[in-house]
C-alpha cells in the first residue's frame, strides 16, 4: 500500500473512531510535513461529509438524521481551529440546502392548502359557530388540530376543523 493511502487510512479511522488526528504526531511517524497530514485530514473530513450528504440525498432523508453525531463527534476535531470553524459552515450550508430541497417543496404545498382552507372554512355554508355541521362520527374523531365535541341534539361527534381539514374536504358548500 502506498504510504499516502495507508496514511489516509489511518486519519479516516481515526475520525470514524470519533477522535481527532494528531497531524502532528501522523506527520513524524510516516515522515512527511504537518501541512500535508493536515491537508489529508482536510480532505478526508470533506469526503466523508460529501459520502453521508450523497446518501442522506439518495434516501430522501433529511441529511440531520444521516449525520450521527458519533460519526464525526465533537472531539474529533479542534474547536479553536479555522478549519474546523470552516468545515462546521460548510456542514450548515449543506444541511441549510438539503432541508430547503427535501422540505420545501413540501412547506410551499402546506402554505398554499392552509391559504385555501382558511377561504373555505370561512365561506362554507356548513360551519356553524366554530362547528362543522356536515361531518358526524359516532365515536369521537381524532382529527389532529381539530377539537372535538358532542352535538346536544343528535349526539354525534362534530369537530372544530383546521384550515388543512377544509382545504381537502370535498362537500365545500358556499353559504347563500
Ligand atoms: S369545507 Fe368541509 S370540513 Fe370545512 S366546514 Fe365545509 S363541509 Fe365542513
Amino acid at each position: 500500500m502506498e504510504r499516502k493511502d495507508e496514511i489516509l487510512e489511518e486519519i479516516q479511522s481515526i475520525i470514524t473512531s470519533g477522535k481527532k488526528p494528531d497531524a502532528n504526531l501522523i506527520a513524524q511517524r510516516y515522515g512527511v510535513t504537518r501541512q500535508t497530514v493536515g491537508a489529508y485530514i482536510t480532505n478526508t473530513i470533506r469526503r466523508l461529509k460529501s459520502t453521508q450528504a450523497k446518501i442522506a440525498a439518495r434516501e430522501s432523508k433529511p441529511v440531520i438524521s444521516t449525520i450521527k453525531p458519533e460519526t464525526i463527534s465533537e472531539q474529533a476535531i479542534d474547536k479553536d481551529d479555522s478549519e474546523f470553524k470552516e468545515n462546521i459552515k460548510e456542514l450548515e450550508d449543506l444541511v441549510t440546502d438539503l432541508v430547503e430541497e427535501v422540505y420545501g417543496p413540501m412547506f410551499n404545498l402546506l402554505a398554499a392548502s392552509r391559504l385555501h382552507g382558511e377561504w373555505k372554512k370561512k365561506k362554507c355554508f356548513y360551519l356553524i359557530g366554530e362547528f362543522c355541521k356536515f361531518w358526524r362520527w359516532d365515536d369521537k374523531p381524532n382529527m389532529p388540530g381539530c377539537k372535538p365535541a358532542i352535538e346536544v341534539d343528535t349526539g354525534k361527534w362534530l369537530i372544530a376543523p383546521t384550515a388543512e381539514f377544509c382545504a381537502n374536504c370535498p362537500c365545500y358548500e358556499a353559504k347563500e
